[in-house]
């Protein structure tokens, strides 16, 4: 079966955040099932781009309204990563550095489509599905079934994956010319709320869309930033299948940006060195609890809400707790971390900035690790801290819900609340405080949870069900 996965990010090439992760590892995982699974990516001017060898696989010029455009499309030599890896490249639109936040956001990503879509239908090729990730692929089944110009693949089946419902990719309807000669009784199927949405478009033209977690396929009913009632309709199409990790990259037998390599039966030790080499860094003491937060510093990860909840945490537990907090995000929430450094420099500690090395030390290196989040589609985080022996204090949505299990129940492991608010993060704090002083409790803790399996190989298998459940079109 051959498959092409169309993503903005894909690790190691570009990462802004767990879609990376995902389409990083999913194809890796299908390819050894058997498959032939592809990546097809924007072109970003990267170090992994710039230090590895490309072949021009194909090159033509294509229209984005009434302006040409040129393209070529770049085939990693190697197939290093596990998959074909294919990147697409238009000067003046996909050649820069970051994968977000650009003006001409709309231009870049409906031109990666048509780039795409105009790629395999002039080069002949029949693949047996599309998978399509996030908003910025999300044109592609309506394209495909909707456009003359593509008629030749209309028949292929397309899966759509949201690991972010929050973010729509919603443009005017003035622009409604970028995509092309398209059939125009069909332009219902791009609306919502009044614009050109291609999230909505891809819920509604795709075969099948899934979400990352099982709750959070329930929760876009109710929150998803306006396509509540959207979902609700199309309920019957959708499958939520949690995300697996990468257990290659973030093993901690393995791992070569951590202090100390640890297993299951060496973790006590592995812990501490590597607690030991983060504290050192950072300038706090060992001897504490260390509770930590890795992620983007924004709303949707209960961010806004760390500083009151650490000032809180600590003016009840004096001398007895550290922070360590790696983010980066809205410029007033990284100003407010800093300011908490300055008034704790005893017991809390940040780093701004985006350093996958340091969040490695930092699962591998903490007791907690703290995730307050509105909104957490599958949650990688959590995974990782579980893989690392580092309990994880949870709000139980989206996938935090599906993975992880209160220390006070049967077989549980970590700590979860159900609030997003300072007052459900002090006590959390607390239970955090008490859990650390139970020594036994704790390694025993610990030990289950490295113990659990969250390797891609189940997740992927879902997938692959998924996509033979469309059978016989495939
Ligand atoms: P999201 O995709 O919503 O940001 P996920 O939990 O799915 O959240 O994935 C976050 C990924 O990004 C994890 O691999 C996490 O370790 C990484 N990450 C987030 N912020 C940073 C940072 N400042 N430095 C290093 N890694 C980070």
């Amino acid at each position: 079966m051959k498959i092409f996965h169309l993503s903005a990010e894909c690790y190691p090439v570009a990462k802004v955040g767990g879609l990376a992760d995902v389409v990083g590892a999913l194809p890796k995982y299908q390819n050894q099932m058997g498959l032939q699974a592809a990546v097809v990516m924007p072109f970003y001017e990267r170090k992994f781009v710039q230090e590895n060898e490309w072949e021009v696989v194909f090159e033509a010029s294509s229209f984005l309204g009434i302006t040409r455009f040129y393209f070529e499309i770049l085939k990693e030599k190697t197939d290093k990563l596990g998959f074909e890896l294919y990147l697409i490249k238009i000067p003046g639109l996909l050649d820069r550095e970051n994968v977000y936040s650009y003006p001409d956001e709309t231009e870049q990503f409906v031109a990666f489509q048509i780039a795409f879509l105009d790629w395999i239908t002039w080069s002949q090729q029949t693949p047996d599905l599309i998978h399509c990730h996030d908003h910025h692929s999300g044109l592609v089944p309506f394209l495909l079934y909707h456009s003359k110009a593509y008629h030749r693949l209309a028949e292929t089946p397309t899966i759509f994956t949201i690991h972010n419902g929050q973010y729509h990719g919603a443009f005017g309807w003035s622009k409604l010319s970028l995509l092309g000669e398209i059939d125009l009784t069909k332009t219902g199927l791009l609306e919502w709320n009044g614009g050109i949405n291609p999230l909505a478009a891809a819920v509604k033209c795709c075969w099948k869309y899934t979400t990352v977690s099982p709750t959070y396929l329930e929760e876009l009913t109710y929150q998803s930033n306006g396509l509540e009632y959207l979902f609700y309709l199309e309920r019957a199409k959708g499958f939520g299948i949690i995300n697996g990790i990468d257990t290659e990259i973030w093993n901690p037998k393995t791992d070569a940006m951590i202090a100390e390599k640890f297993s299951i039966q060496k973790l006590a030790a592995g812990k501490q060195k590597n607690k030991e080499a983060l504290c050192e860094r950072f300038d706090l003491a060992t001897d504490r609890p260390l509770i930590t937060f890795i992620g983007r510093l924004v709303g949707e990860k209960g961010a806004d809400l760390i500083p009151e909840a650490v000032r809180r945490s600590i003016l009840n537990h004096p001398g007895g707790v550290n922070f360590f907090l790696l983010g980066a995000g809205e410029l007033k929430l990284q100003d407010e971390l800093i300011a908490l450094k300055d008034e704790f420099p005893d017991q809390c500690n940040v780093f701004i900035g985006y350093d996958e090395s340091l969040a490695h030390l930092v699962y591998a290196g903490a007791d907690f690790l703290l995730m307050p989040s509105r909104v957490e589609p599958c949650g990688l985080n959590q995974l990782y801290a579980l893989r690392y022996g580092t309990v994880p204090m949870v709000r139980t949505t989206g996938g935090l819900k599906d993975t992880v299990i209160d220390f006070g129940d049967e077989g549980g492991y970590g700590i979860r609340f159900i609030q997003a608010s300072v007052g459900d993060i002090v006590h959390a704090v607390g239970r955090a405080v008490d859990l650390y002083k139970t020594t036994p409790h704790l390694q025993l803790i610990r030990k289950r949870m490295m113990a659990l399996d969250f390797s891609w190989d189940r997740s992927a298998k879902e997938y692959v069900n998924l996509y033979e459940s469309l059978k016989p079109a495939i």
